[in-house]
């Protein structure tokens, strides 16, 4: 649905072309197009992109994480603490593992999770935290890691970030991954790094990143290229249940290009996040607050309307002109499974919830560009100011 002779401004559009192409040609000249030499150079340069002595490639977010959970043994009976306000993975793949998601607010005015939010949720069972790095800004591991350190009581609680759109992120000189046990990244098509779907974990633990490996791959004990090493069959075992969460090398050959060039694209992404900051600094719309001393991802750029009941006719209007929107993210107990699964959640994360309810999320990628900016702000003024009033 769009008003006749109204621009068109995508919601997202990748910038990979013809360069990538001689990548996937490279693999296709291969024997194998699955789990190899390519995932292998990608790893490598996550473990020194990060400085963190392991790296997993896996094919999504969402199953590299239920990997990390089979491979920690977390599942019947455990808990593991997530935000209200975040994409449903992250609570989803706790669910998968057969475990309790127990979910924590969020600050009003970052929407990240603190650690005094997750305090609040500790028990007995607690065997992991898996704070969420929103919309770029990273949540505060240091203080997560104090919390994790002194809350279990002697038993480990484990510090599972989920980094999925944030690889850019720096807080107070710290990356994602370097103050918790593992952090898990997402290749999927909007990323800032993307090769349509895929992921990544960086771990610190050897042993953590031995059983990480067999989760990956339903917990057989040497991956494919491994088993006809030097010519010959070798045989394999099962050490424990994984899932199927190995990233093919065909997907993988669109990967190392944009992690050489990660840094320089980030200007870019921050310059158009700071002239939306700019435009509706004085309006009626709610942005979430930049803390000071970080670098954020500004992977994607939410506002939010005042009253819930006007979030709709503001997003509609958007989207009428022409212009692609999201809502990121409703929040995880305000849907119908989580209510059920759940039903204590919605009433104890009102912050996550009223946010979730009126939020939208406006075009941000490297090739928008000034035309189609000044079109989104524009269009954002006009249409959806009034209605604010
Ligand atoms: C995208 C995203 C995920 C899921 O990533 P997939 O690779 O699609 O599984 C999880 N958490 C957050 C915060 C995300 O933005």
């Amino acid at each position: 649905m769009s008003v006749k002779g109204a621009m068109k401004v995508d919601f997202y559009r990748h910038d990979l072309g013809p360069a990538q192409a001689s990548d996937v040609a490279a693999v296709l000249a291969s024997p194998f197009l699955t789990t190899g030499r390519v995932c292998r150079e990608v790893e490598d340069q996550l473990r020194e992109y990060f400085s963190i002595p392991h790296a997993v490639l896996c094919n999504s977010w969402t199953n590299g994480a239920l990997a990390a959970l089979l491979a920690l043994g977390i599942g019947p009976g455990d808990e593991v603490i997530v935000p209200a306000q975040t994409f449903i993975a992250t609570a989803n793949v706790v669910t998968l593992a057969g475990a309790n998601p127990v979910f924590a607010d969020v600050d009003p005015e970052t929407l990240l999770m603190r650690p005094a939010d997750a305090a609040k949720r500790i028990t007995s069972r607690t065997r992991a935290i898996m704070p969420v790095h929103l919309y770029g800004q990273m949540a505060d591991m240091v203080g997560f890691q104090q919390l994790a350190a002194t809350a279990g009581g002697g038993a480990k609680i484990w510090l599972i970030e989920d980094a999925a759109h944030c690889f850019e992120g720096m807080r107070e000189g710290y990356l994602p991954g370097q103050k918790g046990d593992a952090a898990i990244f997402s290749f999927y098509a909007t990323k800032n790094v993307t090769c349509g779907e895929g992921g990544a974990i960086v771990l610190h633990d050897a042993d953590f990143h031995k059983k990480v490996l067999e989760a990956r791959l339903h917990g057989m004990s040497a991956l494919a290229v491994d088993r006809f090493a030097a010519g010959r069959y070798n045989h394999w075992d099962m050490m424990r249940l994984g899932t199927k969460a190995n990233l093919p090398d065909l997907l993988a050959a669109l990967l190392p290009g944009q992690i050489k060039t990660i840094k320089a694209r980030l200007p870019r992404r921050a310059e158009i996040a700071a002239r939306y900051r700019d435009a509706f600094a004085d309006g009626p719309l709610r942005m979430p607050k930049q803390l000071a001393g970080q670098v954020s991802a500004e992977h994607i750029f939410p506002v939010a309307v005042a009253d819930p009941a006007q979030r709709d006719v503001a997003l509609t209007a958007v989207n009428v002109a022409g212009i692609g929107v999201t809502v990121n993210y409703r929040a995880v107990p305000d849907t119908t499974f989580y209510k059920t699964h759940s039903p204590m959640a919605l009433e104890a994360n009102p912050v996550s919830v009223a946010w979730g309810r009126s939020t939208f999320t406006l075009p941000l990628f490297p090739s928008l560009n000034r035309v189609e900016q000044d079109y989104v702000i524009e269009t954002v003024k006009r249409q959806v100011y009034p209605i604010l009033d």
